[in-house]
């Protein structure tokens, strides 16, 4: 029986929460929209520690979605839980793609099978379980679209008010879900970034429970169960690279921060270098990674079709920037049209279906192939983040064909005939 968050708030007393830069701590339940005070908005991330001594990693088998991690996850267990499932998507093997690669082995693991379609439901539902544990009743968000959409679905699930804000031209899909979700969206005129600004701002005067990126420590303790799966769908043999597409660095750096604590913990010999890939009209992660800059130098205008990558200020910078380093991984630019061949690749060799950022991870494993950046022994795997009817104009861009248009009538079979005839 769920506990809708009347009980005490029993936070495991392994979990902290300090800032990235300079290590102060902050309170769990104050850290949601609150970076550093001294550090400030970029510098001062907030992350999440356990005294990892303390955990027992009995996580049990797959199926029953990402709250079987919760000795690794910040809210009260047992606690506030959600009717949904989210998590435990399927690991696929794509022997063609691998083949086409040249490498031994190439995974997809294929997060547009969350409720709302994309991964962003492993940090929305931890979310939402942290804002029913602290009794919270509204919970905001500012989104390119995927987060929002997530927050939508699940803060309706557990019965909690949301309010989001998106930029004009978020993908209609994933405002669609928002509305049907029954959500209060707020389309703000101008960019996701400053949509980010006027949320956090509307979080602090009006007290709601803010799920934006990076700002909130807890959404990357549910985006790092991506790679809890990936690595025990391994039995715990990970493989050696994971790409994902990067426009905060929220995502990339859970990835990291995941599988360093199954290290820790002892469940896995290594971590597997991991990849970011940005669209090279909006990359300042890739460029600051290049330079070996702390910081990434704001994109006023970013531009690319991967709209859940359109991001010009990366918010988990420092993070980001760490875990390529820390990984002996990297951040990688791929031009949008290397991004419309993996969509294309997904579907048409692996039957994965993936909107533009949820292909960046791929498009970036064909980037590092083309460049002779992968060895023949290489098991590689790339996380396929959102589902392609997320954004149906992005998908059709990446698609030169178009159907075959005919008449009710038999006299029309032939041309049918013809035009399969020279496809096969
Ligand atoms: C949010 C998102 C990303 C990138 O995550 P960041 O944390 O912003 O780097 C990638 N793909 C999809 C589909 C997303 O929704
Ligand atoms: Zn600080």
């Amino acid at each position: 029986m769920a506990n809708f968050g009347n009980g005490p708030v029993m936070t495991p007393p392994e979990a902290t929460c300090r800032c990235v830069t300079c290590g102060r701590p902050i309170p769990l339940d104050q850290a949601p929209g609150r970076p550093c005070e001294s550090c400030g908005p970029v510098l001062g991330t907030t992350e999440v520690h356990y005294d990892l001594s303390r955990v027992h990693p009995d996580f049990g088998p797959p199926g029953r979605g990402l709250f079987r991690f919760a000795a690794l996850l910040p809210v009260p267990d047992p606690g506030p839980r959600l009717p949904l499932l989210v998590g435990d998507t399927p690991l696929y093997d794509a022997p063609r793609l691998a083949r086409r690669l040249g490498v031994a082995q190439v995974l997809l693991k294929d997060d547009g099978r969350n409720p709302s379609a994309s991964l962003k439901d492993r940090a929305s539902a931890v979310a939402v379980a942290h804002a029913l544990a602290l009794s919270r009743p509204v919970v905001a968000a500012a989104s390119t679209g995927n987060a929002a959409s997530s927050l939508a679905l699940l803060a309706a699930s557990a019965g909690l008010r949301a309010v989001l804000f998106v930029p004009a031209d978020a993908p209609p899909p994933k405002v669609a879900q928002m509305m049907l979700a029954g959500a209060t969206v707020v389309r703000v005129r101008g960019t996701y970034d400053q949509a980010f600004d006027v949320c956090a701002l509307a979080c602090e005067r009006f007290g709601w429970y803010s799920r934006n990126t990076a700002t909130n420590p807890v959404l990357a303790e549910g985006k790092k169960t991506v790679a809890l799966e990936i690595a025990q769908a391994c039995a715990w043999d990970p493989p050696d690279l994971v790409a994902v597409g990067v426009g905060d660095g929220c995502v990339f750096a859970a990835l990291y921060k995941g599988f360093h604590e199954l290290r820790a913990l002892g469940l896995t010999p290594r971590i597997p270098r991991l990849v970011g890939v940005q669209a090279e009209g909006c990359a300042p992660l890739a460029r600051a990674f290049a330079e070996g800059a702390a910081t990434a130098t704001p994109l006023r205008e970013p531009s690319t079709y991967a709209d859940s990558i359109r991001v010009g200020v990366p918010r988990d910078q420092v993070k980001a920037l760490r875990a390529a380093r820390a990984s002996n991984g990297d951040l990688i630019a791929v031009p949008d049209d290397r991004i419309r061949e993996a969509q294309r690749l997904l579907a048409r060799e692996a039957g994965v279906l993936a909107e533009p950022a949820g292909a960046a991870g791929f498009a970036g494993l064909l980037h590092l192939a083309a460049s002779g950046r992968l060895a023949a022994r290489d098991r590689v795997a790339a996380v396929v983040s959102g589902h392609a009817l997320k954004d149906v104009a992005g998908a059709m861009s990446a698609v030169p064909e178009q159907p075959l248009d005919i008449a009710p009538d038999p006299a029309t079979i032939g041309s049918v005939m013809d035009a399969i005839g020279s496809i096969i």
